[in-house]
């Protein structure tokens, strides 16, 4: 479904990425953990199409319904159309628009593009509230301009019914762990396992392997210094718990 090469990547004259390498199979949840200041967030903002970074060199290969995409030549809203999400590590408060409106545009200009029918207010309501149950979420919240005046831990809860609703193919969260206590942790675990379906995927970005207990990857990788420096399966969490990154840096 991706498939990210020789990746280079440069903000203002820093370069940040320097020359990453990712595969990520549909069906699969793969973790992507490393200390701070590795690129972990540059790499889901690339992703993503954030305008601020700088792609100097590599590929990015998204693949929808049997389409190769060249994820870097779409704008970053034709990049949500094709199905990539991505919840931000420190999300974005956006004053005077209610969540409901939102959520609503974000879901209809999706379904446009897919060539699936619009939904109207009303069964639209119904459906955002269905996730927000699931999500434990009040439901004040819709009403409410998206992230104003939230908490971390309420922002990072939207961040996954923003997910739940919008059901991508790809989704990307960045630490969307850090901040929460461990019952609303356990809530966003649920929601991205009921994501899990063999035509999606989910990287999950996560400094810590409390997260893991909660959410089975399939893949998980170390990122340090722009570059992915080590790829297992989920026992390389517990090793990076247990030993910190520092053997795998020498
Ligand atoms: P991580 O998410 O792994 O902690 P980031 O991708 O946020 O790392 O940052 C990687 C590096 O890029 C850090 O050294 C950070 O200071 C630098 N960086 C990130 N954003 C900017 C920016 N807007 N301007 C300059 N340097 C930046
Ligand atoms: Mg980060």
């Amino acid at each position: 479904m991706l498939e990210i090469k020789n990746l280079h990547a440069k903000i203002k004259e820093t370069q940040i990425l320097k020359g990453l390498n990712l595969k990520v199979n549909a069906g699969e949840v793969h973790a992507i953990m490393g200390p701070n200041g590795s690129g972990k967030s540059t790499l889901s903002k690339i992703i993503a199409g954030h305008p601020e970074y700088e792609v100097t060199d590599g590929s990015i290969e998204y693949e929808v319904n049997f389409k190769k995409i060249n994820l870097l030549e779409l704008q970053p809203e034709e990049r949500a159309r094709e199905g990539v999400f991505l919840a931000f590590q420190y999300p974005v408060e956006i004053p005077g628009v209610p969540s409901s409106v939102f959520l609503r545009a974000a879901f209809n200009a999706i379904c446009r593009h897919q060539g699936a029918e619009e939904m109207d207010p009303i069964d639209f309501d119904k459906y955002v509230r269905s996730k927000m149950k699931l999500l434990e979420m009040d439901d004040k919240f819709i009403d409410r301009p998206v992230n104003v005046d939230f908490s971390g831990g309420e922002k990072k809860r939207n961040e996954i019914l923003q997910m739940a609703v919008l059901n991508p193919r790809l989704a990307i969260l960045d630490e969307t762990d850090s901040g929460l206590d461990i019952d609303s942790m356990k809530i966003v675990a649920e929601g991205v396992n009921k994501l899990k379906k063999k035509d999606n995927a989910v990287i999950l970005i996560t400094h810590y392997q409390r997260l893991l207990n909660y959410i089975q990857p399939d893949v998980v990788h170390v990122l340090y210094d722009g570059k992915i420096i080590k790829t297992e399966g989920k026992e390389l969490a517990l090793k990076v718990e247990d030993r910190g990154y520092d053997w795998l840096i020498k």
